[in-house]
């Protein structure tokens, strides 16, 4: 079975709502920082979010920052999730550290499916496995005999796991949900996007409604390939 991401919000900017009001206080009033700062409500800071929000005032959201621990998803998926450049990274070294007992991820279609029918059939998953068992094996006996880890990762399959720190604005964080809570991304990385989201708005639930596919924030799919949630912007 595959396991659900990992994911743990480890730290974040002070106070987030209190500093989004502030940033663009500090564009719109000529008052003094205490002034500006006393005069600071939850309840206005929230009123004050949904305001730039829909202004597209978004450079204000960069202000604060999310630090998530990450582990028990692919390199598949951290490949994917390194591709959203404006986030901070440190990943899991495969020059030092060894990955002879790595775990690997068995993708949601591979499970319970058949690749041989008939009498000798064997599930798709337990082939799968097999495959994994001898990369690791190899890996395993490489090291031991004296090839570097770094040498050695070459045989490893990209299912295995990983971990990672990841640091991201909110401004980046709300790209990154548009495009990955979207139903037409891939199965992991959509799961490890619900994951962070979750983290976020246990604690931070007023930002909640920035965090969603780009479609419930345009209200049409953008996408080539919709999945029929939303009519697409010509429709
Ligand atoms: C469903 C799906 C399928 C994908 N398929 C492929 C694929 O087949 N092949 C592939 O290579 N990638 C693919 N990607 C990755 C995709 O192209 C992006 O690299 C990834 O989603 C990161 O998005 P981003 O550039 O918006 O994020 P970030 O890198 O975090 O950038 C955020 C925003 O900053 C701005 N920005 C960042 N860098 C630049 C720059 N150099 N110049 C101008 N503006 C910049 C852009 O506005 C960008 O949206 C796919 C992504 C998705 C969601």
């Amino acid at each position: 079975m595959r396991e659900a991401p990992l994911v743990e919000l480890v730290a974040h900017t002070p106070d987030p709502l209190r500093v989004i009001y502030l940033a663009g206080r500090v564009c719109y009033s000529d008052k003094e920082l205490k002034e500006m700062l006393d005069e600071y409500t939850p309840a206005k800071g929230k009123i004050f979010l949904e305001k730039i929000f829909k202004s597209g005032h978004h450079s204000i959201l960069e202000h604060v920052s999310f630090t998530f621990y990450i582990s028990r998803i692919s390199r598949v998926c951290s490949h994917q999730l390194v591709r959203h450049r404006i986030a901070s990274y440190s990943q899991r070294s495969q020059r030092y550290v060894n990955e002879g007992n790595a775990e690997f991820v068995v993708p949601t279609p591979v499970e319970g499916k058949y690749l041989l029918q008939g009498p000798i059939s064997q599930s798709l998953e337990e082939i799968y496995s097999w495959y994994y068992w001898g990369a690791l094996q190899l890996y395993r006996k490489l090291v031991q005999d004296g090839v570097s880890k770094e040498d050695a990762r070459y045989i490893l399959p990209q299912g295995i796991t990983t971990t990672l720190l990841m640091t991201i604005n909110l401004r980046s964080l709300v790209n990154f949900m548009g495009l990955r809570l979207c139903n037409r991304a891939q199965q992991e990385i959509r799961d490890l996007a619900n994951a962070m989201k979750d983290c976020i708005v246990n604690d931070f639930p007023e930002f909640a409604f920035t965090l969603k596919p780009r479609c419930e924030h345009l209200g049409y799919c953008p996408e080539e390939n919709s999945c029929g949630k939303y009519p697409k912007k010509d429709e």
